[in-house]
């Protein structure tokens, strides 16, 4: 019996290979015309100040109109974009569009500060980041302290060398650099101490099961308190609930995203400087 359940597993591992890696060279494909094609869209998730209630910034997310599958989410598709090296021209795009789109919002003289773009690993080890960030800054008239780049502690992993020299150059630049998923990854307090940071982000995980979960809610203090003593900003992301909301505020973390205040909004639906109250 446990040897027939074997084959058949086995065969049910090939077939699901097959289709996934039918389904990976779809979307391969479909990315690269969706590049050409002009089917990528941002949607900007604002970020709110805890204390004035008012968005302060927006973060970037990714999103593909594709004609026939409708709007598609970065799960989808990130994950190829990485693995064959899409990712770098989509980044410039994505770099290129969120900094005209963060230059208008500037304009309007409001509370506005930054917006922030994630930043996947292959573009650290791939492409001449600091270059093409150096240049869609000049190109789009955006000051380099409007754009924050979030990345992740597994982006640092992968080659920490390359990683900090680039994340050195750019913060020299002046643009500003988050941990993205905090908490997440391994080697946290090494990367917290050893690299040019001016913010974290707390990762939804940990917000999810505020207040009630005590184990959540030591952590989350521990991480804001630790953050804070390193002179860092903390946003917490995921913040979906009043409950959660008010805890994070007792624990005077500054800045929150999440489906509480607003899911990602098509650039003209967003506006700056009104208040939470006003959503
Ligand atoms: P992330 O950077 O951690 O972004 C936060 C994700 O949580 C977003 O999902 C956002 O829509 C979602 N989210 C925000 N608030 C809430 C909430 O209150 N509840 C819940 N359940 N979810 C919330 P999204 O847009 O699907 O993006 C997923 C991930 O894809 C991002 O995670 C990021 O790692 C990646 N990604 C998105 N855009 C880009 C991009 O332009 N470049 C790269 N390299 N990665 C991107
Ligand atoms: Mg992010
Ligand atoms: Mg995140
Ligand atoms: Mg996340």
């Amino acid at each position: 019996l446990a040897k027939e359940r074997g084959k058949n597993n086995y065969q049910f591992y090939t077939l699901e290979m097959t289709e996934r890696s039918m389904e990976r060279l779809t979307i391969e494909r479909g990315l690269r015309h969706a590049l050409v094609h002009d089917e990528l869209r941002l949607h900007y998730q604002p970020q709110v100040d805890t204390d004035s209630g008012l968005i302060i910034g927006a973060e970037a997310l990714l999103r593909w109109h594709h004609p026939e599958w409708g709007l598609v989410y970065p799960d989808r598709f990130i994950a190829v974009a990485e693995e064959t090296g899409l990712i770098v021209p989509i980044g410039a795009w994505v770099l290129h569009t969120a900094c005209l789109q963060a230059k208008t919002w500037l304009e309007q003289k409001g509370p506005f500060k930054c917006v922030a773009v994630n930043v996947s690993p292959r573009q650290f080890v791939e492409s001449n980041l600091f270059e093409t960030i150096k240049q869609t800054l000049a190109e789009t008239g955006l000051p380099p302290d409007a754009l924050e780049l979030e990345i992740t502690e597994s982006a640092v992993m992968q080659d920490p060398e390359n990683t900090l020299r680039v994340l050195q150059q750019l913060q020299a630049l002046g643009v500003r650099l988050s941990i993205d998923d905090f908490g997440t990854g391994y080697s946290s307090l090494t990367y917290l101490r050893r690299f040019p940071v001016q913010s974290v982000k707390i990762d939804r995980s940990f917000v999810m099961d505020l207040p009630n979960d005590e184990g959540s809610k030591t952590l989350v203090r521990a991480i804001i308190a630790l953050a804070h003593e390193l002179k860092l900003h903390v946003v917490a992301e995921g913040v979906e609930t009043d409950a959660q909301f008010s805890f994070l505020k007792t624990q005077q973390c500054d800045a929150l995203q999440g489906y509480m205040f607003s899911k990602p909004l098509e650039p003209q639906q967003l506006k700056i400087g009104i208040t939470t109250a006003e959503f």
